[in-house]
């Protein structure tokens, strides 16, 4: 038996139309599983990677800036593939401002996005999850959940509030055959990080820091997202999973 094989579960994925989230999508559906992408742009890309794999594949158009279509993407999603094994609470936005001139619109819009969401979305499919006896809620944080930055205080307070509330839930229910764990991210070339890598002295200075001596290709999470997805995890909860080229060894 493949303990990482993923075959016939149905996977969340959310802002799964690029970077990070279409990377993990892909991880999923090569080990088998099927996909329900969630978002607010096209997923055509996504789609047209997954399909050759011979994966069903659904989009759900969803803003995940609210908490409003969190019940209805987990019916959605049950009501297609009669269940839902697997959510990946990816979606997350950044707004960099100094610390003293920071606005409430800024520290609303990341809080709600890359926090609120991924609860109320994570409180829904653990309700389907409970009655199914198993489930697995994968957070997507950040180094931010362990490290201060600059010029992010927003992403830096929601980062590591999903991190503690990765915990809390990992306690509530991992008697319930649920595992929530979280992935932190280092360094990766995505959208996210197009600032930075503009940015010819942070680019370098970030570099020189890397252990593994190269920004993260979003290929290079999917494994760790499709260990804490399989039965290789079952025994794994409450943990932030730093898959950052070395960066917090250093
Ligand atoms: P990205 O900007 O390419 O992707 C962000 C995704 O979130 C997109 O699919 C976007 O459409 C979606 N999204 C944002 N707001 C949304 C909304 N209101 N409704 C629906 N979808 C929404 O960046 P990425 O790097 O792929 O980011 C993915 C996750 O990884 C984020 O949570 C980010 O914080 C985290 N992360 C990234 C890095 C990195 O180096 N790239 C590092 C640490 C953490």
């Amino acid at each position: 038996m493949n303990a990482f094989d993923l075959s016939g579960q149905c996977a969340l994925v959310t802002g799964a139309n690029t970077g990070l989230g279409q990377a993990i999508a892909v991880a999923l559906a090569h080990a088998g599983a099927d996909i329900v992408a969630v978002g607010r742009s096209a997923m055509d890309e996504t789609e047209a990677n997954i399909a050759p794999l011979g994966r069903r594949f659904h989009a759900i158009k969803a803003d995940l800036s609210t908490t409003e279509p969190c019940a209805r993407i987990i019916e959605e999603a049950r009501d297609l593939f009669g269940r839902c094994d697997i959510l990946i609470n990816n979606a997350g936005i950044i707004r960099r401002q100094d610390a003293l001139e920071f606005s409430e619109e800024d520290w609303d819009a990341v809080i709600d996005t890359n926090l609120k969401v991924p609860f109320f979305l994570s409180q829904a499919a653990a309700r389907v999850m409970v009655q199914q006896g198993r489930g697995k809620i994968i957070n997507i944080a950040s180094l931010l959940s362990f490290q201060g930055g600059i010029r992010i205080p927003s992403y830096t307070a929601s980062k590591s509030g999903l991190a503690g509330l990765t915990r809390l839930l990992a306690c509530e229910w991992a008697s319930k055959g649920i595992n929530v764990n979280a992935i932190a991210p280092g360094y990766f070339v995505t959208n996210n990080t197009e600032a930075l890598r503009a940015d010819k002295e942070r680019n370098s200075a970030i570099l020189a820091r890397i252990p593994a001596g190269h920004w993260g290709e979003p290929q290079e999470i999917g494994g760790a997202a499709v260990f804490l997805s399989s039965r290789a995890s079952d025994y794994v909860h409450g943990v932030v999973l730093p898959v950052d080229g070395g960066w917090l060894a250093r």
